[in-house]
Order: structure tokens, then C-alpha cells, then sequence
């Protein structure tokens, strides 16, 4: 059963003009560069078949992906002209999924590469693809040497039609970091290998690292989520998510009692507590025992005990208790209390606490320019999609 208002833990809320505000922002900030839209994961959890066609509207024509089947699933609610990317390239053997689909792969290794270019080969035709080198991560594209291996053989890319050479940036929201540069030259050392071919490195972060690192086209994911680019500068981006979550019961404790699995709150003076329905099989991570915060009217009340499964204690001696009747929402992630301090206080990065949202939340799309109960109706109602939009993937 979908969760509704009442009945679940939860409410999310997903500011979907938000998300155009934030694709608006990044496009003025990359310039001439093509600024496409990172989907992976589902658009960081906050639900891809929403939030794609609202950036097709807003003119996006290049998204990425993790995977083959997320690739799959993103083609329904995406115009048929837009691009899609599939960051992982083809498994072995799915070669032709890719056709199918109309998706086009990243190739990270030699024998990806290899592959595609057999599946042009047998098809005769040549097929579009990214090569994706690396230059410093050590986590996916071809090294230095296999760029060698590659480009040995003068034709051997003939039969592709290479539309991007990408790479990705390590320490990019640090903008001092010695190794943002060291892979720009990196980057643009392999890059002079391929004459003419656009070229793709900068993620969120990196479109703020400046222009040498926007190239063609620059891949936002985080920033368009509200997730702040740069390190220890004022978050630019506007806030996409809000998090509300439900108290179900409240009591006062003694001083000398312990509130939690293993005890590990003991109250040094009478405490009220509240027992809010959200818990790390939501998200809420165990790593925010006594340290999480939650805000209450604008008051910040700190996390006591441990974080369970479906439940946090909150310290709300400082509210009024008029506001804490069951049923009362407090925020976990609000305007007072942005998802990279819940990270900051989970030890973890706003890419996690995104990611790790659960499913057992009640959502809600807003959409302030068409202000729509239903939105995927709405906006599948006000935009060239292609076949109709998925409800879920
Ligand atoms: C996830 C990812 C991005 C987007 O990164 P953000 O930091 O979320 O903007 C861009 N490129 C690649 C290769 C990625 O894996």
C-alpha cells in the first residue's frame, strides 16, 4: 500500500520548482557548455520519473544514469530526442540492449570498448558512445596506457561515433585541492588525443571550479538536489527536500533515567521525551545517536539514545508541550535544517542521507509554477514526453 498522510511515519516533500530553479542556476553557471542532469539512484532518491521530464521541460537533453535497467526505466519520461547516458557502459552480452533502448553507453575498459565496437561491426552502422579515461580516481575509465592500446590502431574508433570524452573529478567541492588541477591537465593531455571530440569533467562542483573545467558539457547531479556545490561557502542552490516526521508519544523521565537500546542516554535532570515514528530503516542513521537534531516550531531539540529502527528520542524539554501532542510533526530536514548538516551530523555527506531515504515515507511533489495535485500528471500533461510517464522504476 502507497503510504499516505496519516497512515505513514513521514512526510517528504520534493520541491519540484526548486529543481527547475537549481537546473537554471547551473545552466547560467556552465555557459556555453550543454548542462545535462545526473539521474542515478533513482535522482538521488528523490524519484526519477517526477523529476525528468520537469528538467526536459526546462530544455535538458542529456541524462545520466548508473545503470542499463535505470537507463531503461528513464527513457519513458524523457523526450525521444533527449540523450541518455549509461555511466557503467554495457554488461557483457547486453550490447544490444542499448539499441533497444536507444541509450548510450559509457565505455570504461578496453573490452567495453571492444565490444561496442563489434556490436558496430555486426550491425554495420556506427553506434554512438562516450569513452570515459581516467585521470586520477582509480575507480573507472581507461588509463593512460590503454588510451595508448586504443588509439595504437589509427581506425580502430572509425566505426564509433565518439560523442564525448569524459572523465570525473575527485575533491571537486574542495576548490583549493591540488587535485582538481592535476586532473584538468590530466584530462587535457588525453583530450588532445581525440581532435574534435567535445569533451565532458565537470560534476556539480566542478561547474563552479570555473570555466577550463566546463569544456562541452557538464553533469550536475547533487546540486540540482539542493545538495551546497562548494565546501565552506554559502550553498548557492535552493533547498529541494523537507523531511517532517510524526510524534507518536511523549513522557516526562526522571533524573538518573536511561532512554534507548544499551542506555546510552541517562538524563542528568527531569527530561521530557519524544518519541518521533522515523528510524534508520528509514534512512534516519544510527549514527546520529545523541548527535542528530531535530527542529521543532524553529527550535533545534537534540537527538537523546540510540537511534532504532523505526524511532528517534528527542530531548523537547525546551517546547512548549502544547506542540507536542501525538500526531505533531517535527522536521528532520527543513528550511532551519538543511540535508548537509544532517549529514554533517550523521559523519556522512548529503549524497547518503538522500540516497538512504526510505520508502515508507508518504510523498509529495511540489510544483510551484503549476501547483498540480497530482504532478507526474501535471507535468506529463505540459511537456513532449515521450510514451507515457512511469509511475515507478
Ligand atoms: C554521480 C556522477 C556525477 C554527478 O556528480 P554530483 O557530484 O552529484 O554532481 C557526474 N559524473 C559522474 C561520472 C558521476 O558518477
Amino acid at each position: 500500500m502507497k503510504p499516505t498522510k496519516t497512515s505513514s511515519g513521514a512526510t517528504l516533500s520534493i520541491d519540484l520548482g526548486a529543481i527547475r530553479q537549481n537546473y537554471r542556476l547551473l545552466r547560467r553557471q556552465a555557459g556555453k557548455a550543454a548542462c545535462a542532469a545526473v539521474m542515478k539512484a533513482d535522482a538521488y532518491g528523490l524519484g526519477a520519473s517526477h523529476i525528468a521530464p520537469i528538467l526536459a521541460q526546462e530544455g535538458c537533453r542529456h541524462f545520466f544514469v548508473a545503470h542499463l535497467d535505470e537507463g531503461i526505466g528513464l527513457r519513458r519520461c524523457v523526450p525521444a530526442e533527449a540523450d541518455i547516458f549509461v555511466l557503467h557502459g554495457p554488461p557483457p552480452e547486453a550490447e544490444r540492449d542499448f539499441i533497444e533502448h536507444g541509450l548510450i553507453p559509457v565505455l570504461n575498459s578496453l573490452p567495453q570498448v571492444r565490444a561496442w565496437r563489434t556490436l558496430c561491426q555486426q550491425l554495420d552502422r556506427r553506434l554512438p558512445a562516450v569513452i570515459q579515461v581516467d585521470t586520477g580516481m582509480s575507480r573507472m575509465g581507461l588509463s593512460p596506457d590503454e588510451v595508448d592500446i586504443l588509439l595504437s590502431d589509427a581506425n580502430y574508433l572509425h566505426c564509433i561515433d565518439l560523442r564525448y570524452l569524459m572523465s570525473h573529478l575527485a575533491c571537486a567541492e574542495s576548490q583549493s585541492h591540488f587535485m582538481n588541477e592535476a586532473q584538468l591537465r590530466r584530462f587535457q593531455v588525453l583530450r588532445a588525443r581525440f581532435p574534435s571530440i567535445p569533451a565532458s569533467l565537470a560534476n556539480s562542483s566542478g561547474i563552479f571550479l570555473g570555466r577550463p573545467y566546463q569544456f562541452d558539457l557538464v553533469r550536475p547531479g547533487a546540486a540540482l538536489y539542493g545538495l551546497a556545490p562548494v565546501a565552506g561557502e554559502p550553498n548557492p542552490m535552493h533547498p529541494v527536500v523537507s523531511l517532517q516526521g510524526r510524534i507518536i508519544q511523549t513522557r516526562t523521565i526522571k533524573i538518573g533515567d536511561y532512554v534507548g537500546y544499551g542506555l546510552t542516554y541517562r538524563a542528568d535532570s527531569a527530561r521530557h521525551i519524544a518519541t518521533v515514528s522515523v528510524g534508520y530503516a528509514d534512512g534516519w542513521m544510527r549514527a546520529m545517536s545523541n548527535r542528530g537534531i531535530a527542529v521543532i516550531g524553529g527550535v533545534s531539540v537534540p537527538f537523546v539514545g540510540s537511534v532504532s529502527m523505526d524511532t528517534i528520542t528527542l530531548d523537547v524539554t525546551a517546547i512548549d508541550r502544547t506542540k507536542l501532542v501525538p500526531g505533531a510533526m517535527v522536521d528532520l530536514i527543513g528550511p532551519n535544517h538543511p540535508v548537509d548538516t544532517v549529514a554533517a551530523l550523521a559523519r556522512t555527506i548529503g549524497y547518503e542521507i538522500l540516497t538512504s531515504l526510505g520508502n515508507r515515507f508518504h510523498r509529495e511533489y511540489v510544483d510551484a509554477p503549476c501547483n498540480c495535485d497530482d504532478p507526474l500528471a501535471g507535468a506529463a500533461a505540459s511537456s513532449s514526453i515521450a510514451g507515457e510517464a512511469v509511475a515507478h522504476w
